[in-house]
Order: structure tokens, then sequence, then C-alpha cells
């Protein structure tokens, strides 16, 4: 996209029921449920959720009996209602024995993901992790190696803690702490490289909690090899800490080229709405110009120069009209997730601002004339005036989506020569 983005490390691409994680293809957005996955009604209901809402692979808890034999379920209601989305299955502790007992979870899955921490201990450890491996090359399924720091290999961390002790110059604990995160992820894809496993075929992940610390694991990680890797600030929290943390870490990294998945772990209210971490992962990649998802609307901040709320709510008003309108608008105007809109609220910034938009209205400040200057493709394209300019604009704006983005019979013939600028009825001057 953008000539200022950063190049991306080069991975192995991944094939995740059909979603390329790495090489060349896109960052990926992905999402967790967090309902009982024994409940097919309840996940299903949130799959669906979350896949409408964008996420583009969506991971379910694997605990127990009855949350495995639920998966093809879940999987072939999703099918159903055309919801489909690859499914990745989160295994803890046992994931070997329900992969081993439930071989329709296993077929239905398109992922599984492994905490090297969590797979057992000591000699069981390697046992029951090369055993999920075995599963996954039996059944053709990637894998996931996901690290997670509340979880570490305790083994590998207390052993790199005793080297460090006794040699000449120790580091400080925490680097030692990185390094174990590391390791574990690393030494654990090679184990399965060794089982027959293809670099082609595992993603890792190594997600601590602290901005700075995931910085320094993610930069270590993606040195030590071309593995994909899955970016996330685990246990991110709630609200605006949880987005500010998670969007300071991941923009830092993909700044870097590092991250070839995302998934933002917020912690939703309580009955609050999970398709959030969707929109928020969405919302990172389009304001650093990876991926474009939904029309973006650029609006000032306001100030003493604009005292009424007519320019706040005409922003409002823009950004609910496409959040609702977007299911349906994907389908019918191919491309609308690029279109730029701005509402401004006075003459200081407003007409330069619109000027860079596909649409841009520039409204008037306090004791500037009530008219509002229009602007379509950098042009001035006619001035609002009288009480009914917000509805003016948003049929504006209604009238070019449709001229620009619409499908039309011929599309695929001679698309390419679609006029760019529509042809629009004056709404005003
Ligand atoms: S465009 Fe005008 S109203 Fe908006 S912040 Fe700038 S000076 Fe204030």
């Amino acid at each position: 996209m953008a000539a200022s983005l950063a190049e991306r490390r080069r991975s192995v691409a991944v094939n995740v029921g059909g979603v390329t994680i790495g090489g060349d293809a896109p960052i990926v957005v992905q999402s967790m449920t967090n309902t009982d996955t024994a409940d097919v009604e309840a996940t299903v209901r949130q799959v669906a959720a979350l896949a409408r809402a964008g996420s583009e692979i969506v991971r379910v808890t694997v605990d127990r009996k009855e949350a495995a034999e639920a998966v093809p379920h879940i999987r072939d209601r999703l099918a159903a209602s055309g919801d489909e989305v690859p499914l990745v299955g989160d295994f803890h502790y046992i994931g070997h024995k329900l992969l081993a007992e439930t071989p329709a979870c296993a077929e239905a899955l398109d992922k599984y993901r492994i905490n090297p921490g969590n797979v057992g201990f000591r000699e069981k450890r390697d046992q029951q992790f090369s055993k999920i491996i075995e599963l996954a090359l039996t059944h053709d399924k990637p894998v996931r190696i996901g690290v997670n720091w509340g979880s570490l290999d305790q083994d590998l961390l207390t052993r790199l803690m005793d080297e460090n002790a006794a040699s000449a110059e120790p580091r400080e604990a925490r680097d030692v702490m990185h390094e174990a995160i590391v390791q574990s992820a690393i030494l654990s894809a090679e184990r399965a490289e060794e089982l027959g496993m293809a670099r082609s075929r595992i993603v890792l992940s190594a997600k601590v909690s602290a901005v700075q610390d995931l910085i320094s694991v993610y930069t270590m990680l993606s040195q030590r090899g071309p593995y994909a890797l899955h970016l996330g600030l685990t246990e991110a929290g709630m609200g605006s800490k949880g987005i500010v943390s998670s969007t300071a870490a991941l923009a830092v990294l993909l700044q870097k080229g590092i991250g070839d998945t995302i998934r933002i772990s917020l912690t939703p209210e309580p009955g609050g709405d999970r398709t959030e971490e969707v929109r928020i992962a969405q919302e990172i990649l389009q304001s650093m110009g990876h991926r474009a998802f939904v029309p973006v609307v650029a609006a000032c901040p306001g100030c003493g120069r604009t005292t009424s709320t007519v320019f706040q709510q005409l922003a409002k008003d823009i950004q609910d009209q496409i959040k609702e309108s977007m299911p349906d608008w994907r389908k019918r105007y191919p491309g609308i997730e690029t279109l730029n809109l701005a509402v401004m609220g006075c003459i200081v910034n407003g007409p330069g601002e619109s000027k860079h938009a596909d649409i841009g209205i520039s409204l008037p400040g306090t004791g500037e004339t009530p008219a509002a200057p229009v602007f379509i493709d950098g042009k001035k394209a006619m001035t609002l005036r009288g009480a009914n300019i917000a509805e003016d604009f948003k049929k504006i704006v209604e009238d070019y989506i449709e001229t620009r983005f619409a499908l039309r019979e011929n599309d695929g013939e001679d698309s390419a020569e679609t006029p760019k600028t529509p042809v629009l009825s004056a709404a005003g001057e």
C-alpha cells in the first residue's frame, strides 16, 4: 500500500483453512470466543458475529470432551448459515487426548494452538507435545505454538536463570525471562520440524502483557527464524487501557515490519460486545496504512471557533451510517472501504482537510457566513446553506458512493473505465 510502510519481514506463508498468514499476504485479523464451546448455540452465535465483524480466523477453547465433541457441530452450523470462517482450537494440558479421542474435532478444526508451557511436565511434556504434532500431521493441520509468559515452561526458565547466575556477566532477570519465552517458542518449533512438520505449517506467538516486554520479545523472535508470527498483547485489559496498550505495542512492531496476524485481547465489559476486539484490530491496521476495512471519517476535534455541535453530530451520523450500512455496502459497493470523508468545524482547516478527502465538508464556525463548502475529489463542488446542511451532505455522500462504487452490469469487462468522479446534483449552490 502506502510507500511509507515499513518493509514487512519475510516470513514463511501458512495456509489456515484457506486464509494465508505470512508471506506476501495482508496482515490477518483474528479473534477468540469467550463462550463455553460445549454450548453450540452460543458459540455459533458468537463466531458468526466475529466473522461478520471481519474476523478472518476465530479461535475457540477446547478444554474438555464436551467442547471437543461440540466443534464439528459448530463447524456444520456455521457452514449452513454461510458464516464459515477458519476455526482454531485452543488446547492446554490435555490437547493430545482430546484430539486423539475426538477425531471429528481434529478434522473440523483448521489449526491447533499449542502452549508449550501447558502441554505437560518433564518427560510427559515431550511425549504430549509430540503427540499433538503427530495428530496435526495425520489430519494435515497447521499449528500455532503459542507461548504465554503466564504459563512459561518453568524448567526452561529455571535452567536459563541458573546459567545466567553462574555466568561471569549475569544479565537482568527480565532479559533472561525474554530469552526463555523466545527459546520456548523456537525450540518447540524446531522440535515440531524434527517430527516432520513443515515450516509452512507453523505459526509462532510469544505473548506478554507489558508493552515494552512485548516489543523486546517479538523483536528477538523475528530474528530467530522465518516463522509466521501472530502478534498480540495478552491480558491487555478493559476499555481504553486495553486499546491504548495494544495499539502502542502493535504499532511499534508493525512499523518494524513484524507481525503476520494480530489479535487484540480486550477484556469486554460484562455482557459487552466481543466484536469490539475485531474493530480495534482493523482500526490499527487501517490507521497504519496496512489494510482498508471501512470508509474513514476525518473530523476535527472542535475548539472555541465552533461553538455549535452541528459538525460533531454530522460526523457521528456519518460514522453511524457507515457502521450500520457496511455489511450491505461491502456486497453492493466493491472498494467502498477505501473511501475517505472529512467533516470539519470551521474555515481554518476545513477546506484544506476536505480537499484531501474524497468528499469533505467545512461547516461554518462561530461568526462565519452560514455556508458549508463541499469538496469532491479535491475540488470545491458546491456550497450548502440553510437548515438542512447535514441531511443534504448525507445525500451527497450516498450519491457519490452509488456513482463511484456500485457494481455495474459490465464490471469485470471495462470497470477500469468507470468514471471516478461522480456527477452529482448540486444540493446547495
Ligand atoms: S477546523 Fe476550526 S473548529 Fe476544527 S479544530 Fe480547527 S480551528 Fe477548531
